[in-house]
């Protein structure tokens, strides 16, 4: 019966007091996603094993996408006795083909056989057994690993996990979250690296609907699967969009929304001390995303942009949405605020210097100040 899972971590190969930083972070990460299981963790010579699993399948689901968790394997348990031992891989042994090969590993030293002797008798044991697998030391299809340490630990699968660094351990960013495929890919690129992600929406009531609104909170809890907790702030934007869609030269209408967005991000992730902002935008994608419209809009913020679909063609941008469960979402058809005050040609090589013209034409200050005053916190949960 297999009720223990062997946890590997990922990426963690700094050393010293930041090694530590990062275990602990993990095991937090592990813990919340396990939560209501009802099993166990234990974290012994810098390994963790989750203990007392009662669905297995429910527990390695959670476990297999927290950031940090580089693979897992279902582990069987059994007496500290050869008989015990062979018995049990046996058992395990028996539905497989193909070639195999045994690995011990004595972390208990006063165990009477050295891992060689365990693997070879274990490994005579299973070939008796089971008529259909073969021994091949240098590239076996299975491979059994066996631990001896309180008891003795056997397990054949390896269950690939995320990967990444656990969530926390790189800092803090501000995602801008639209409602579409792109920006909840890129955060869940950037929080897979470890940063602790912040969201930012705009809407444009009553030009965007509530249901609109709903599907960005949706996208951002798909998102906090991953990524943890995540703080929302909802901004009122339909302001300054009919000011400068009155005020302003229509061509200008996207790179301007841009910038305010941006402008407004930057502000409040100053507020939230998260240091960096977080797009979906990819090189040429759409007008305001040419090498000059991304320029222009970096100019009006403090803190660095991070773009981590840059250079993804939209179809390997919508793939990685499938595989992270947020595509569905993004498609179902609201109107986003941008499509709403969208000009018929927008310029593809907007000038700052005439941004800032246009820009001085409507009060920016006061308008910033309002839609900041407007916002709405959301605390969203896994
Ligand atoms: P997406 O699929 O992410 O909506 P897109 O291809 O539609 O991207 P744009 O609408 O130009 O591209 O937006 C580019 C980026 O600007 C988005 O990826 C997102 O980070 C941000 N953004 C756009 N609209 C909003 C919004 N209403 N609220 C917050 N961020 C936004
Ligand atoms: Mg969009």
């Amino acid at each position: 019966m297999k009720n223990v899972l062997l946890v590997r971590m990922g990426e963690i190969f700094l050393k010293g007091d930041n090694r530590n930083f990062f275990i602990k972070a993990l095991v937090r990460h592990i813990r919340r996603a396990v939560e209501g299981t009802g099993c166990t963790l234990e974290l012994t010579q810098g390994r963790i094993f989750l203990r007392e699993i009662e669905d297995m399948e429910e527990v390695v689901r959670r476990v297999t996408r927290v950031f940090g968790v580089h693979s897992v394997s279902p582990v069987v348990e059994c007496d500290k006795d050869i008989e015990a031992i062979c018995k049990t891989a046996v058992e395990l042994m028996r539905p497989l083909e193909g070639t195999f090969k045994v690995s011990a590993r004595r972390a208990d030293k006063r165990f009477p056989m050295d891992s060689m002797q365990i693997n070879e008798e274990v490994g005579y044991q299973v070939l008796e057994a089971c008529a259909q697998l073969k021994v091949d030391v240098h590239k076996p299809r299975h491979v059994l690993s066996v631990e001896i340490r309180e008891k003795a630990y056997l397990y054949v699968e390896k269950i690939p996990a995320v990967g990444g660094m656990p969530v926390g351990t790189n800092g803090k960013a501000m995602l801008l979250l639209s409602g579409g495929i792109d920006s909840p890919v890129a955060g869940y690129r950037i929080a897979k690296r470890g940063v602790q992600l912040n969201c930012i929406h705009f809407h444009s009531f009553p030009f965007t609907s509530e249901q609109a609104k709903q599907k960005v909170v949706d996208l951002a809890k798909l998102l906090s699967a991953y990524a943890g907790p995540i703080r929302m702030y909802v901004v009122p934007f339909t302001e300054i969009q009919q000011e400068l869609y009155q005020k302003c030269p229509e061509s200008q209408l996207t790179i301007l929304m841009r910038r305010f967005m941006m402008r407004i991000a930057d502000r409040v992730a100053g507020r939230a001390k998260c240091q960096a902002l977080v797009t979906g935008e990819s090189i040429g994608q759409v007008a305001s995303q040419t090498m000059d419209g991304l320029c222009c809009t970096d100019k009006v913020c403090s803190r660095p942009v991070f773009r981590p679909l840059i250079g993804f063609d939209k179809t390997e941008i919508m793939d990685s949405a499938v595989e992270i469960g947020t595509y569905e979402t993004s498609i179902l058809p609201y109107e986003d605020c941008c499509t709403i005050f969208t000009p018929k040609h927008p310029l593809t090589k907007p000038r700052p210097e005439l941004l800032e013209e246009s820009e001085k034409l409507i009060d920016g200050e006061a308008l910033i100040q309002r839609a900041i005053e407007g916002i709405e916190i959301l605390n969203i949960l896994p």
